[in-house]
């Protein structure tokens, strides 16, 4: 076991690992902290859930220099869910750190609110390589004083096509800065990033002891296309024997029309079931990620590449509606569930063509693959397969000093409802969301109306 304070980090970054109640490190922290502190270039095979965001968190804060008002550190991100979640990573990781400025510049996002949060220098900037790209020729951001350079998530900005974008990137800031690169995978286009942008880098692999590698069960069924979508609701709501009702799943098809097609019948046929892809702009594309994490949605249908980036803990269930069109994008997928130590289910929709895919998957796992039987019956009757949570919408945000803890106030103050049916909070710029249990979701919005939060009153509505 290795703990953190056998690291030399400053004092205010031990507190904030006790207080985040970070007992030992992860195997990724315990290999690439020490070389990171000492300043060395390091590439990481990380996967998400392995702690790699705290340990270059941890690392490029030891670095920085509060006092000094210039950009210090840029941690570029594949994609905008990405690029927040390890805003407020590092901000969690900062908080005992006085006047530590993160900007967040992530594209699909108007460009004239960020030119103006630009006017001072932040000392960190995380976001997606276009939109840093295009702040760094625009003068608009100086990256003179970069110290850190964060590639995270590597193996997918390349799959994305920002290597071009990257290699500006790198010509417009300090020659000199440490070069910190994590990546899920190792193919060779990463190897050679490493070799153009690291100097004599300190590789770390860690692999998964066996006692931790998460207990994924794989079902395959066959199932012909025009099945394909009575298979998907069956599984969904249990019936035949599927023992998966009633949870939370992830649903993936290759194409975006496709993702539009299953989650409009899987609506239709009742289940609170929400598409997401690249097509949609970037505020429905937030609404639906909120939707599913706080609840408010049961099916996520989604595109590999618009799932990238989600965070969701623990999710029992992960659909391929159509087979991966390669084993590693399928090994993505399958990741998705069985995280933290906790069981999930991955089930794969193979149709009879598809089938040299699942070759090239067994290939891969150098294991058989666990065909079922499936017995696909057209739905009958409609059932409801509705959501727990429904999701309120306020018309206020940080900008308005908005905080999550005056939302739950407002509700279980004058609202009159119990924190127990209350459930996320999430408090953007300029708009916050909460779940509110689905019968209690009526009331928590006529009062809400009718009330005031922090003693304004602000417009609130029902997503969805
Ligand atoms: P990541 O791989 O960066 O996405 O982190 C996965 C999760 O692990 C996050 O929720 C972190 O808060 C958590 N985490 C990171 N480091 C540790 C640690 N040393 N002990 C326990 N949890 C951790």
């Amino acid at each position: 076991m290795t703990t953190f304070n056998t690291l030399a980090l400053k004092p205010a970054l031990l507190d904030s690992v006790e207080t985040l109640g970070y007992a030992d490190m992860t195997p990724v922290q315990a290999q690439s902290l020490p070389p990171m502190l000492e300043g060395r270039d390091v590439i990481a095979q990380a996967q998400t859930g392995s702690g790699k965001t705290a340990a270059f968190g941890l690392s490029l804060l030891q670095t920085l220099d509060a006092d000094t008002i210039r950009l210090q550190v840029l941690v570029l991100c594949p994609t905008r869910e990405l690029a927040d979640q390890v805003s407020k990573a590092i901000r969690r990781l900062a908080i005992n750190i006085p006047n530590v400025k993160l900007l967040t510049l992530c594209g699909g996002m108007p460009l004239g609110p960020q030119l103006a949060s630009l006017t001072h220098d932040p000392h960190i900037v995380v976001g997606t390589p276009g939109r840093v790209q295009e702040h760094l020729k625009r003068g608009s951001l100086h990256g003179g004083g970069i110290k850190v350079l964060v590639l995270d998530e590597a193996d997918r900005m390349l799959d994305m096509g920002f290597s071009d974008a990257i290699d500006d990137i790198v010509g417009r800031i300090a020659k000199h800065h440490q070069t910190l690169l994590f990546s899920a995978t190792y193919p060779q286009e990463i190897r050679a990033v490493s070799q153009r942008l690291q100097k004599n880098p300190v590789e770390v692999t860690v692999d998964a002891p066996a006692n931790e590698v998460p207990a994924i069960e794989q079902r395959f069924h066959e199932v012909e296309p025009a099945q394909k979508i009575d298979a998907l609701a069956q599984l969904l709501s249990g019936e035949r024997g599927a023992d998966v009702s009633g949870q939370q799943a992830l649903v993936f098809c290759n194409m975006r029309r496709e993702v539009d097609a299953v989650a409009l019948e899987l609506d239709r046929r009742g289940f609170s079931a929400l598409a997401l892809h690249g097509d949609m702009d970037q505020r429905d594309r937030d609404e639906v990620l909120v939707r599913f994490v706080n609840h408010s949605c049961s099916v996520l249908v989604a595109t590999d590449v618009a799932a990238r980036g989600l965070d969701i803990v623990s999710l029992p269930l992960v659909i391929s509606y159509d087979i991966a069109h390669d084993p590693e994008t399928h090994t993505h997928r399958i990741g998705r569930t069985g995280r933290a130590g906790q069981s999930g289910l991955a089930i794969t929709l193979c149709a009879p063509r598809e089938r040299p895919k699942a070759l090239n998957i067994e290939e891969l796992n150098g294991t058989p693959l666990a065909w079922r039987p499936l017995k696909v019956a057209p739905q009958r009757s409609k059932t409801l397969h509705l959501a727990p949570m429904k999701t309120l919408v306020i018309d206020a945000g940080r900008q308005d000093k908005l905080r999550p803890g005056d939302i739950l106030g407002a509700l279980t103050g004058d609202a009159g409802l119990a924190a127990k049916d209350i459930g996320k909070i999430d408090v953007y710029a300029t708009r916050a969301y909460v779940a509110i249990s689905c019968s209690l979701a009526a009331k928590a919005l006529e009062r809400l109306r009718a009330g005031k939060i922090k003693g304004r009153s602000f417009r609130v509505r029902p997503l969805g």
